[in-house]
């Protein structure tokens, strides 16, 4: 499974929100196949990936928020801050349950507001659940 950097925190608390029916069915389908698999190997990319597939305006080699590439550059900048806050580059090879160790030991719910300082699913506090629960769960 290919996943970018900020949404390995996504993953974490969806809850069946996203911004059409296609995208959520298939974001859906990835949360799914992440708890239910035998621990998935996750390959961090750089731009987009499984989930960005069903992104409703998607172009190439740009992410659906807009279609625009610098829409994609902004996402980049998200997946980045993210990744460094994880202490994980983009490339590797990663098993899922080292994922979730990693959210674990180096986030609290808190942080999101400065790994997503400007995305409008974070006041929903979704995010701040999933996170939680992988501190509980580990
Ligand atoms: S705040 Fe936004 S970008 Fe961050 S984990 Fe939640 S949905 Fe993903």
């Amino acid at each position: 499974m290919k996943l970018r950097g900020h949404h390995l925190l996504c993953v974490l608390g969806f809850k069946g929100m996203g911004y059409s029916q296609s995208f959520i069915d298939n974001m859906a389908e990835v949360v799914a196949q992440l708890r239910d698999s035998h621990d998935p190997s996750i390959e961090i990319v750089d731009g987009p990936d499984d989930i960005c597939l069903a992104a409703p305006g998607r172009v190439g080699d740009s992410c659906g928020h807009s279609g625009r590439l610098d829409s994609e550059a902004r996402v980049r900048d998200h997946d980045l801050r993210v990744l460094k806050w994880l202490g994980v580059a983009s490339g590797t090879l990663v098993e899922w349950s080292r994922v979730k160790k990693m959210v674990a030991e180096r986030m609290k719910p808190s942080d999101l507001a400065l790994t997503c300082p400007s995305c409008p699913w974070r006041p929903l506090g979704v995010c701040a659940e999933g996170i939680e629960a992988v501190r509980n769960d580990i």
